[in-house]
């Protein structure tokens, strides 16, 4: 049994890795590029972690992919650092059908290569604002692969019902290197500390105690 990981370096995919690579067998992490403000420093966040982890990695360009899209992830526009947790801050930062693209990007490699499950880092947070996050969303894809593929990878999602919070505790139990996260949708050095991915990371690990990584990851 073997496993293909989807890893962005944020938060979830780099616990989702640390937290359950010995359960699924995770040997490949698949990083994508698409053009987004912070594809550097997520790229060298990925490299560490998937050093640390000692697993496989390739980082797949979809350079099309910022050519569809107005979304302030890739575009000029500025990422909404006010009025947050809504539809309009989600709509802001959405790409047009990543993890459904990203997920059969990771089933071809699976079918080609005979990896057996997919792991991705969705979760119950995110799954309030983007369907893409959902367990149902989930099902399905996995459904898809049945016929789409001959390998038949499953799709997990092992902190679907997790809050970032709960993410946090859970990567401070297995003593996951949370200074390798990259969580910001900005490109500077370190997390920008406005933005809705930073402020949902420092909540939680205000939450957690976890202020030292706050120390190492924020401006
Ligand atoms: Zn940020």
């Amino acid at each position: 049994m073997k496993s293909i990981i989807l890893l962005s370096g944020g938060l979830d995919s780099i616990v989702a890795l640390g937290g359950f690579m010995d359960k699924y067998n995770i040997e490949l992490a698949l990083t994508f590029n698409y053009g987004q403000k912070s594809a550097e420093q997520e790229i060298q966040a990925t490299k560490k972690i998937s050093d640390f982890y000692k697993i496989k990695q390739k980082i797949i360009k979809l350079d099309w992919l910022k050519e569809i899209t107005k979304t302030a992830l890739v575009s000029d526009t500025q990422i909404p650092t006010e009025d947050l947790d809504t539809k309009n801050s989600a709509a802001a930062v959405w790409v047009p059908n990543r993890n459904g693209l990203f997920l059969n990007i990771a089933a071809a490699f699976a079918d080609a290569e005979g990896y057996d499950y997919i792991i991705f880092g969705a979760n119950a947070d995110e799954g309030t604002t983007f369907p893409d996050n959902t367990e149902n969303f989930r099902e399905y894809v996995s459904k898809v692969f049945e016929l789409s593929t001959l390998k038949h990878p499953k799709v997990i999602a092992p902190l679907i019902n997790c809050t970032k919070n709960d993410i946090v505790k859970i990567a401070i139990e297995k003593d996951i290197p949370l200074e390798f996260v990259r969580s910001c949708y900005n490109s500077g050095n370190k997390h920008c500390g406005k933005c809705e991915s930073c402020i949902h990371l420092k909540n939680a690990l205000i939450a957690n105690n976890a202020n030292k990584y706050i120390n190492i990851l924020f401006e």
